[in-house]
């Protein structure tokens, strides 16, 4: 729908009407607002173990790490760092950190170490929870900078357990007034540009985006608490807390929890709990579309594929709907910082709308979408491709002791800016179709070419070097880099490679290295990107 507002500015608002949204409420109340009606049903279902937690369960077990943190001296405002896979531990420990106001800074716990230490440093964790296997990541840094570590699995020496929070009384949990404007998570993202940066998410912000999915007569989203959904995603990204552990949380579906996408427990889960919405990502649809084992399991229970974080391709879009023909098939949009969803397929409402493959959705409700000009920041109008600006209460609050980032995001007016190019056709349908930023994403993971630019200056044989994505089948995107060789330098594209992959994790390797004479730049100094792809594009 378009509204006119002032006679320059052209604004798009979902097609479903606005709804209330309880923003008042911390964002663990909202989560179990409705929990009496789904109380002892399936909550959490650990899919490795087949252990179940009923809703009470993981209510109490909440509270009762809410205490157990507090004892620990986890103060309202104070930061936690998750380190872990999905696990049920995972979901207690983030709803106890919400009751007591803390933040949960969420990471990959393949990150090598150094990428962990400077998230710790950044976040200033005060405790880390992770596995005994990734202990050593943290250990030095932790013991150097006062900061506890906690495993949810058997504790090496110098580390606490996390039974210590599961036992602790319930009844001691402090009593703490959470402000909506409070930030309750913090994962990092590098935006539009630069490193990565803490995402200051709130609890306002938060309940307002699972809102504007699940709440509501016709919601977009429509899950309900007969639903199995599968939470194969990773938690530490915030599609899958938002969209798949919160949202459910909201309605009193089953999240069944994997740590790990391979194609064959994944249709074994399927099949045996009845899975009925299935959050992916573009290569776990690739991998459905290519395995020829999906005809051998019954997966006719699934319902709804949402596929987001990262472009999806029509054509494998339209073939991945072959496998699950009952099934709506559709894509949700989101930025890490815009809360993070910014369109959902309206072929998932509960009274559903016909879609067009390859797009992206629509805006949700309760916000408000513009499409701007890059160049002169005229907003545009259908079917003209631009910047595509968010605005709304889900947005990030800014990003942590960085105004100045911030700023650059969230202009004066409040528009989230997003770094994506793309256009909303005659029926409010949003599709995607370059990028501004500079993020390359592999499989839905954030590269930064800042990050790996800066670790390649470090290197005495490279006086120069930028890092842009290139396209592929199997990840979407990978980063390759262009390099200047320091003078007399005869450092080898192999060495370069090594270089790199020993100081990060597996997405941000470089795949390819082209050597120049010079990266191009404007005169303020700025990497022209543009004509590097331009140039890899020749290349390849
Ligand atoms: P992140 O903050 O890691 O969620 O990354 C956000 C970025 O991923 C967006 O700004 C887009 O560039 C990209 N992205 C997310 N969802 C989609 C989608 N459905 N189609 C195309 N790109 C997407």
């Amino acid at each position: 729908m378009e509204v006119p507002t002032k006679p320059e500015e052209i604004i798009f608002r979902s097609k479903l009407p606005d709804i209330y949204i309880p923003k008042h409420l911390p964002l663990h109340s909202y989560c179990f607002e409705n929990i009496s009606k789904f109380s002892t049903r399936p909550c959490l279902i650990n899919g490795a173990t087949g252990d179940v937690y009923t809703y009470e369960e993981v209510e109490l077990t909440a509270r009762k790490v809410a205490s157990g943190l507090s004892q620990l001296g986890i103060q309202q405002g104070e930061t936690i760092m998750l380190l872990l896979p999905n696990t049920p531990e995972y979901v207690f420990a983030f709803l106890g950190a919400s009751y007591i106001g803390a933040v949960s800074t969420m990471a990959n716990p393949f990150f090598t170490p150094a990428e962990v230490i400077k998230q710790a440093r950044a976040s200033q964790a005060k405790l880390v929870i992770t596995l005994a296997c990734y202990v050593d990541k943290v250990r030095d840094y932790a013991a150097s900078a006062g900061v506890k570590v906690m495993c949810v699995d058997a504790a090496p020496e110098g580390c606490l357990s996390f039974s210590q929070l599961t036992s602790a009384d319930e009844r001691e949990m402090p009593a703490v007034k959470i402000h909506p404007e409070d930030a309750v998570a913090l994962p990092y993202s590098s935006g539009t540009t630069g490193l990565p940066k803490g995402v200051m998410l709130t609890h306002k912000g938060l309940v307002t985006s699972v809102a504007q999915q699940v709440d509501g007569e016709n919601p977009n989203l429509y899950v309900h608490s007969e639903d199995v959904m599968l939470c194969v995603l990773p938690l530490f990204h915030i599609y899958s807390l938002n969209s798949v552990l919160l949202c459910g949380l909201r309605v009193g579906a089953a999240i069944l929890i994997m740590q790990k996408f391979d194609i064959v427990p994944f249709l074994e889960l399927i099949q045996k709990y009845k899975v009925t919405i299935g959050p992916v990502v573009p290569p776990i649809v690739l991998a459905i579309a290519k395995s020829p084992l999906v005809g051998k399991y019954d997966i006719s229970s699934v319902r709804m594929v949402i596929s987001g974080a990262a472009p999806l391709g029509k054509e494998l879009e339209d073939s991945v709907r072959t496998k699950f023909p009952d099934a709506q098939l559709g894509q949700g949009y989101g930025m890490t910082e815009a809360g993070p969803v910014l369109s959902m397929c309206l072929a998932f409402a509960k009274e559903p709308f016909e879609i067009k493959s390859g797009a992206c959705g629509t805006v949700v409700r309760n916000a408000e979408m513009k499409i701007v000009d890059p160049q002169t920041g005229a907003s545009l109008g259908r079917n003209q491709s631009g910047e595509i600006c968010i605005r709304g209460d889900q947005i990030m609050k800014g990003y942590l002791n960085d105004p100045e980032s911030t700023k650059n995001t969230i202009d004066q007016d409040g528009w989230l800016h997003t770094g994506d190019i793309g256009f909303i056709d005659a029926d409010d349908e949003l599709f995607i179709v370059d990028r501004l930023k500079e993020i390359i994403k592999y499989k839905g993971f954030q590269v930064a070419p800042a990050e790996i630019e800066a670790l390649l200056l470090n290197n005495p044989y490279i006086s120069d070097a930028a890092v842009v994505s290139m396209q592929d089948e199997q990840a979407g995107e990978v980063p390759v880099a262009f390099v200047v060789r320091s003078n007399g330098s005869t450092i080898t594209e192999d060495e370069i490679k090594q270089f790199v992959s020993k100081q990060v994790i597996f997405y941000k390797r470089i795949y390819r290295v082209f050597f120049v004479d010079a990266i191009p730049k404007s005169p303020s100094g700025k990497i022209l990107r543009k004509d590097l792809r331009a140039r890899l594009a020749a290349a390849v």
